[in-house]
């Protein structure tokens, strides 16, 4: 490609395109990295003017602002979603004809922004989209990690795990806004002083800072003119950093400690659902959420002056799970000791102020710091911690005289050898607002988890259950679908998809069942694709696409879907195909690192599909890949393919799932159990369009105690032969044992995840789906049927609740209002 001269358009995008290419790349030959870079500027230009009119107008109408604290922003590529959502996708395409190249080819060039795990950071991506199309002055706060989430290959099965240098040719997005830029203090030590008033108060000393460098990037809402902002922080040294080595003259010393500054944002923990407990990471989390509370309220001071006590009336405080608790105690640092507020005026300024949602009821995942890292890193917030502990357990003891075992219970101090903070306490006690993530989620933590804490305080409790935008994960990535119900019932569906109900009075019409399933076979032609250049496996259209993509997890339980291929397989080798309806079973998702079972599952499922695509008896009935590296731009073009959405995780575990709702909105058809959100997805769909299968919440609970999976082994002879060709060695001939601990596990009495109990349920469900896809039309009628049906399930809807029943944005030009479901 060659800069071209010609002056073939006049939009303003591709007079900026020009200006772009001309003025600000300085490269001679364009190829297709440079011209992406120029258009994502080119876009940015475009946003500029809403961007500061949005700044502006949340500046002069005295109103609520909502901040939306997570470590983790899933966000994938911009270009695309700012395309759709500034209608400039037309406008686009013509400017980049003068160039000889495709938008979508473009648009590949575009790195993920990868600053997540998973379903988490993927939620906090989308309430952003959200909040901005609602015209909410919502802020996220977040990390500009240095390496993302890492990219993932195989080598001989298993999983590698390669950085993730996203930033490595630039961000286009985003924007360095240094006058934004503040102090975070670490280390040192705690003093009593007396002010000028007489009063007692606490000083932090000699702690070591670190900047926070502020990096803003636009989020564009969907056509209305408003762009909010996510402000991404990235630490840098400061002299004060390493002053006291830096006098004694150690110069490398000092640079040394330099790096360990730096070191705060340079990568993002690849944990899924599981804590870490590493010192780096509490340090992660005291960074953003310093840095945060202090920008916040400087802005406050900017629009108000100097008296806080009226901070909480005109600001919200969303944390994304307890990763950014230690909120609570430097909101009260920073109120009491920076801002001289008294301890009960700080407190109900905080406590109004913190809104926690949780993600999970795994303990694993529940987040304990060791009270000797705080002594060290954050002496004073330990101190706050212990005030704030003492006070609540008063209240405690009040209501439940003489229970000295629930203040135990309760405690935000775990007593012990080596006693913890526990975070999930912390931000109970400092929130106003406790919400779980689906309607079951919910009940369970009121339930159990939270059981004590929900009978103290019961109006704290709420459910919110998890949406998806139907701007990038319908409109943007289904643009066939999209396209046919743009013609068949409008497009107001993007910013209101309750509209998609008006599909149910047309599943009878014929020419919208075959251009439903021509969308839905074009876009499996596009995922053969991609899998066949990623895995080399061929798969074809005119079989089942039964798809399971998420992060591997036990209780997610990829191991089931193994077993089941692992079932068919057996059943073709033996020729007992009657019936058997052919398909492609396509799974993809990364490991943590350290998670050595789930490392293994990765292992078994390309060791499974290697010897199905190897027997060309396979071929004509079962095909199988694990997809490399899954992320969100992988995702865009699998779920508008896929036929069978596979949600299949050991019932009470899964708090929601978001995977579950885009596969819906797309016409997927779940097979899933009776957990998270499926349970709404099977409400809103109902059980003929919906394959549900296994034990519920209370069976698995109930079992538990006497579990005995060879039961299960014993009373059904698809579980029997699938175990005995596993422990044959069947699929490791030449890794002899690497197995062992899967096999073991799936035997364990104590397997929490009970894969044996559900297999059968499984596979019956599965025989059910295959039968049913036999059927073009009545498939197709059901694919229809779960679109129509996902409404409910769009971020918009779960925004406009947070906003109704928690932020409660007073805002009187709003011009949408998502309604309850
Ligand atoms: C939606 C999404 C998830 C969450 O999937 P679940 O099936 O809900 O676990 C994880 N990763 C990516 C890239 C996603 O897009």
């Amino acid at each position: 490609m060659k800069a071209s001269p010609a002056e073939v358009n006049s939009t303003a995008l591709g007079q900026s395109l020009q200006r772009q290419i001309r003025y600000c790349l300085s490269r001679d030959h364009l190829d297709r990295t440079a011209l992406y870079q120029a258009l994502a500027l080119s876009v940015k230009e475009q946003l500029m003017d809403d961007w500061r009119k949005t700044r502006s107008s949340n500046m002069s109408y005295q109103r609520k602002r909502v901040a939306y604290l997570s470590l983790e922003f899933l966000m994938g590529r911009s270009l695309g979603n700012a395309l759709l959502n500034l209608d400039l996708d037309e406008d686009c395409r013509q400017a980049l004809t003068a160039y000889s190249v495709e938008l979508e080819q473009l648009q590949q060039q575009e790195h993920d922004a990868g600053l997540g795990n998973g379903g988490l950071g993927r939620l906090a991506a989308c309430f952003l989209d959200s909040c901005a199309t609602l015209e909410l002055p919502v802020v996220g706060y977040g990390i500009r990690y240095r390496y993302g989430m890492f990219a993932q290959s195989f080598a001989d099965g298993y999983q590698q795990e390669h950085p993730d240098s996203w930033l490595s040719d630039g961000n286009p997005w985003e924007i360095r806004t240094p006058h934004h830029d503040l102090l975070v203090p670490f280390f040192g030590r705690v003093e009593s002083y007396v002010d000028g008033d007489g009063q007692q108060r606490i000083q932090w000393l000699d702690t070591e800072k670190v900047k926070a460098t502020a990096y803003d990037m636009p989020v564009p809402g969907y056509r209305n003119g408003r762009v909010n902002t996510l402000r991404l922080w990235s630490a840098k040294a400061t002299d004060e950093f390493n002053l006291s080595q830096f006098n004694q003259g150690s110069y490398a010393e000092s640079v040394a400690a330099k790096n360990l500054a730096e070191q705060i944002t340079m990568v993002l923990y690849p944990n899924d659902a599981s804590e870490n407990g590493k010192e780096l990471r509490l340090r992660q989390q005291y960074f953003l959420c310093s840095a945060s509370l202090q920008d916040l309220i400087n802005g406050y001071i900017g629009r108000f002056g100097n008296d806080l006590s009226d901070f909480a009336s005109h600001n919200v405080i969303q944390l994304n799970d307890t990763h950014p608790a230690i909120s609570v105690a430097e909101m009260m640092r920073l109120l009491l000791d920076e801002h001289h507020l008294s301890w009960s005026k700080a407190w109900q300024i905080t406590s109004t102020t913190m809104a926690y949602t949780n993600h999970t009821l795994l303990p694993e995942a529940l987040e304990r710091w060791p009270v000797r890292l705080f002594e060290q890193m954050l002496p004073r917030h330990l101190q706050i911690i212990y005030e704030i502990n003492a006070r609540f357990l008063e209240q405690v003891a009040q209501r439940w005289p003489g229970e000295t075992e629930r203040l135990t219970r309760m405690s935000i101090i775990e007593e012990g050898a080596d006693p913890q903070i526990r975070m999930a306490y912390l931000a109970i006690v400092g929130s106003f607002s406790v919400n779980g993530v689906a309607q079951l989620h919910s009940r369970l933590l009121t339930e159990g988890l939270f059981a004590d804490f929900y009978q103290l305080q019961p109006h704290k409790f709420n459910n919110k259950t998890n949406g998806v935008t139907p701007r990038r994960w319908l409109a943007h990535c289904n643009p066939r679908l999209a396209a046919l119900l743009n013609k068949r019932i409008g497009a107001d569906w993007v910013a209101d998809l309750g509209r998609l109900t008006c599909l149910n009075s047309q599943t009878e019409d014929a020419d919208l069942i075959s251009h439903w399933h021509e969308v839905k076979q074009a876009n499996k032609a596009a995922l053969i694709d991609l899998v066949a250049t990623r895995t080399g496996v061929e798969f074809d259209a005119t079989m089942l696409f039964d798809v399971q993509v998420k992060r591997f997890h036990e209780y997610k339980r990829q191991l089931l879907n193994a077993l089941h291929i692992i079932h068919l397989y057996q059943r073709i080798l033996e020729g007992d195909t009657e019936g058997m309806t052919p398909r492609c079973v396509l799974i993809g998702g990364k490991a943590a690192p350290g998670y050595a079972m789930a490392k293994q599952v990765i292992k078994l499922i390309n060791n499974v599909a290697y010897m199905v695509n190897y027997n060309p008896l396979m071929k004509p009935y079962l095909r199988c890949a694990l997809l490399p590296d899954y992320n969100v731009s992988a995702m865009e073009i699998i779920c508008p393919a896929a036929d069978l959405s596979e949600q299949i995780s050991t019932a009470g575990k899964e708090a929601s799932g978001t995977g579950n709702m885009k596969f819906m909105m797309n016409g997927a058809i779940t097979i899933g159990t009776y957990d998270g959100a499926n349970i709404e997805i099977l409400e809103e769909v109902g059980e003929d369009n919906f394959f549900l299968f296994g034990l519920t919440a209370a069976e698995i609970a109930a079992l538990q105690p006497h579990y005995q999976p060879q039961h299960y082994i014993d009373s059904s002879s698809a579980l029997t032969q699938v175990m005995q060709l596993l422990e044959s060695g069947h699929f490791n001939l030449h890794e002899p044992g690497i197995f062992d601990d899967i096999i073991a596990a799936i035997k364990s009495p104590t397997d929490p995840w009970m894969v044996a109990a559900d297999f059968d349920s499984y596979r019956q469900a599965q025989a059910r789906a295959g039968q049913a896809y036999r059927d073009t039309k009545h498939w197709t009628q059901m694919s229809i049927r779960n679109s129509a049906a996902s409404g409910r399930f769009s971020s918009d809807v779960t925004i406009g609740n947070y906003q109704q029943q928690i932020w409660q944005v007073a805002d009187h030009h709003q011009r949408h209002v998502a309604k309850e479901a």
